[in-house]
């Protein structure tokens, strides 16, 4: 079920990376006991102020105090880009360094009446990227104060998506869905796996993503290998072909979709028969995403299927991944995790059978969580698509 908050929306739409984030994450760090966030380049960054810096060996960082004031620490050549990133508008103060200074003192120098305070020398929480170089620097610089991850914080706060991150996901899912749509201009037999993957990663950009993050073309036995990048393999008339493929929009959340095709004939009878199995075992979870369900009791809902028929031995992974501003991210639908799905929650349903030696299939939509129940963001038909030639 579609809500109204998307395009064309009568409300006014909260935007995508809105201007409360940072305080939202100081607030969730104290209340997890830190004294401070550090966040480094990468998806927390994006995530809390829309920079999307590249991480590089001159230290970007932002300083996100449980109390007081955050600030973003930048190389001061730096300076100009991020003041004129979405973090410009934030009304966070921009400190620059310059190249002889040393930033890490300088966020010593302003966090250590904080941290002095508190019992132990106080804890922070470093993003769970941040280079091991930019930690160890962080540890000598504050000595004595506890390291932790801060993404079981951050993380709290990133799976739950606005309706601006849903509509950015959905728009993701649709520039996937076309590749897949297209996907008889080059998956063809006489060609092999790294060919056609080479065209799919150009189509990922042309359909409107800024990179193609990966292209997984899986024919035959290597379908059985569900981490099967590509191959020299040449594809065979009648193979069945796993693609699996993704890519990062321009403003920052990710596709992933999977569907499975033969090319230039027909599949075997025991595929077809494995193909029904796991089509009606995603479908059955796709059905049953709802607010309240558990990781694991979704898990089962297309697990307990596939064994029923007979292959529970070969769906050997998880059903899938939350997905936004990473294609993996929380919350992982797994099997022993008791957390309870929520509206705005979103991560993929790919069950997969994986015959070895022989072939394999796996059906892939991003869902999301809804108020009601749940929304697939990728639309293309999920049965097994035969093409020509
Ligand atoms: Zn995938
Ligand atoms: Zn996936």
């Amino acid at each position: 079920m579609a809500d109204t908050t998307g395009t064309g929306s009568t409300e006014a739409a909260e935007p995508l990376y809105p201007a409360d984030r940072v305080a939202r994450a100081q607030r969730a760090a104290g209340a997890a006991g830190l004294d401070a966030l550090l966040v480094s380049p990468g998806p927390d960054l994006r995530y809390l102020t829309g920079y999307a810096a590249l991480p590089l060996e001159r230290l970007t960082c932002l300083v996100a105090p449980a109390e007081g004031d955050p600030f973003l620490v930048v190389p001061l050549l730096e300076k100009p880009a991020a003041e004129a990133s979405p973090a410009g508008a934030l009304g966070i103060e921009i400190v620059g360094w310059a190249e002889t200074e040393d930033p890490y003192a300088l966020i010593h120098q302003r966090l250590r009446q904080a941290l002095a305070a508190r019992a132990g020398g106080g804890r922070v929480g470093l993003d769970n990227h941040m280079w091991a170089e930019k930690v160890l620097a962080f540890r000598d610089a504050l000595p004595g104060t506890g390291q932790e991850l801060a993404g079981g914080v951050l993380g709290e706060l990133r799976m739950r998506k606005s309706p601006a991150e849903v509509e950015a996901l959905r728009r993701a899912g649709a520039a996937i869905d076309s590749v897949h749509a297209s996907m008889g201009e080059w998956l063809r037999a006489g060609r092999t796996e790294a060919e056609v993957a080479r065209d799919i990663a150009d189509a990922i950009v042309a359909a409107g993503h800024v990179t193609a993050d990966f292209v997984i073309v899986g024919s035959g036995p290597n379908g059985a290998s569900p981490h099967h990048e590509v191959s020299d393999r040449v594809i065979a008339a009648g193979e069945p072909v796993v693609v699996d493929i993704g890519g990062t929009t321009e403003d920052g959340y990710c596709s992933d979709s999977t569907r499975n095709y033969v090319v230039g004939g027909e599949p075997d009878a025991g595929y077809r028969k494995l193909y029904e199995v796991l089509l009606a075992a995603q479908r059955a979870q796709c059905e049953a995403v709802r607010p309240g369900i558990t990781a694991e009791e979704l898990d089962a809902v297309g697990r307990d299927r596939i064994a029923e028929a007979g292959y529970g031995e070969y769906f050997i992974h998880r059903t899938g991944h939350g997905i936004g501003l990473e294609t993996h991210e929380e919350p992982y639908i797994v099997a022993g995790s008791a957390r309870a799905l929520e509206p705005g929650m979103a991560f993929s349903i790919e069950p997969g059978i994986y015959l070895p030696g022989e072939y394999g299939a796996r059906i892939e939509d991003i869902a999301v969580c809804t108020a009601e129940g749940g929304e697939r963001l990728n639309l293309t038909p999920r049965e097994l698509v035969v093409l020509p030639g």
